[in-house]
């Protein structure tokens, strides 16, 4: 292990990583000591000589290094092995019975940091964020072959944060037979279709998959405004729940024609629904109010600290349109998934939106990550996905 890349960082600065915390920013280092090629693994000492960890280091990343573990292991097969099995075992019992698609690696939450594996039936998808996953490639399809079992493997790191770390984008088949332009998946009881290929993301989004079932849960004879709605995943939940009108709005008209294929799939064509294609901060100022349930589920705003008074802003404007365009006893389910976005702040925004509109509003539920998307606690920057429940009375 002498040979390896020594990291030390600046004086006080291993004060997050002795609490767990799985990030190095290039500013918290004092000086890198060896040759050091883009996501090789190396140690990381404390100012005073203190043994900290082994992590991927990437000079090129602000985050110049992912610790992979506070103690001196071998970082071979058997240890991503029994990081592999440690999440597919969360995923097990929890999903059974469920639904076939769901987020196996959520990266750092997994304690993997910069890789992501989603499962779409026989189907994984993989996205390798960081050049320490990138060079571990191959070694990771054939441990996730092996232990998984999946008809194909297909790349989907066309991701932009590649470009920080120096990477180009990629994506194509990794494993196994190719896979068909759609896939279908349940959730729940209901229905999708899912392009692993061309979708967002990595097809689908996962992340919502329980506080779809907050929805359906109060869906029942309502009328609904769904904003941002990509594949109507949140409509189609509401529909199971006895749903009785939709309006639906994005500004993919790709992604609303599967949403129609969905209605259809789901045997819900017969009920009443309408899809703009649009902007939604557009036509939320256009469509006439009397809605009993608006959802608010946007592209993350503020991708970088220094986005976030716009995105303050832009929250606020989605949130006023959607409190007056509500019914009496009508509920907004409100969401933010961008990383800067805090609890605090995401609420702030929402309550003075609330009273700008001039209705009565009551906090009835927060929503967040599902079992699906866990969180390392000492990685507070992995808790992206915000909701809250808000009734207008
Ligand atoms: N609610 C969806 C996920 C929403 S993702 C689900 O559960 O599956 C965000 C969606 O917003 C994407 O489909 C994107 O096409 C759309 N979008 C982004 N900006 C938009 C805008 N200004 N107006 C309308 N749609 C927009």
């Amino acid at each position: 292990m002498n040979t390896f890349p020594r990291v030390v960082l600046k004086k006080g600065k291993e004060k997050p990583v002795l609490r767990g915390h799985p990030w190095v920013f290039s500013g918290a280092v004092a000086r890198v000591e060896g040759e050091v090629s883009p996501g090789e693994v190396g140690k990381v000492y404390s100012q005073g000589g203190q043994f900290l960890g082994l992590g991927q280091i990437n000079p090129r990343s602000q985050i110049i290094v992912r610790l992979l573990t506070q103690k001196k292991e071998e970082l071979g097969e058997s240890f991503f092995r029994e990081r592999i099995l440690k999440a597919v075992l969360l995923r097990k019992d929890w999903s059974r019975g469920k639904t076939n698609a769901y987020r196996v690696i959520n990266g750092e939450g997994d304690f993997l940091p910069g890789l992501i594996v989603d499962r779409y039936g026989e189907t994984l998808v993989l996205q390798c964020v960081t050049a320490g996953m990138d060079r571990l490639k191959e070694m990771l399809v054939n441990l996730l072959v092996k232990e998984l079992r999946p008809r194909s493997v297909y790349e989907r790191s066309d991701v932009a944060t590649r470009n920080e770390e120096g990477l180009s984008e990629q994506s194509g088949l990794l494993y196994g037979k190719d896979i068909p332009e759609w896939i279908e998946i349940e959730e729940q009881g209901c229905h999708f279709r899912v392009n692993v290929k061309r979708g967002q993301k990595t097809g689908f989004y996962l992340d919502q998959k329980e506080n779809r079932l907050s929805l359906r849960e109060s869906s029942k004879g309502k009328k609904i405004l769904d904003c941002f709605s990509y594949t109507g995943a949140f409509s189609i939940h509401a529909g199971s729940g006895g749903a009785k009108d939709f309006t639906l709005i994005d500004s993919s008209q790709e992604a609303l024609a599967i949403a129609e294929e969905h209605f259809r799939l789901n045997q819900l064509e017969k009920v009443p629904h309408r899809l703009i294609r649009g902007d939604v901060f557009e036509v939320l100022r256009e469509i006439d109010p009397g809605y009993d349930i608006v959802i608010l589920d946007p592209p993350p705003f503020a991708k970088k600290k220094g986005h976030l008074p716009g995105a303050s802003k832009g929250y606020k404007d989605l949130n006023l349109w959607a409190f007056r365009l509500l019914d009496q006893e009508g509920l907004l389910f409100t969401f933010s998934c961008s990383h800067h976005m805090n609890w605090d702040l995401f609420q702030k925004i929402v309550f003075s939106a609330a009273l700008d509109s001039g209705r009565t509003v009551q906090l009835i539920g927060r929503m967040g990550h599902p079992w699906d998307h866990p969180i390392n606690i000492c990685h507070p920057e992995g808790e992206y996905l915000k909701g809250l429940i808000c009734r207008v009375v």
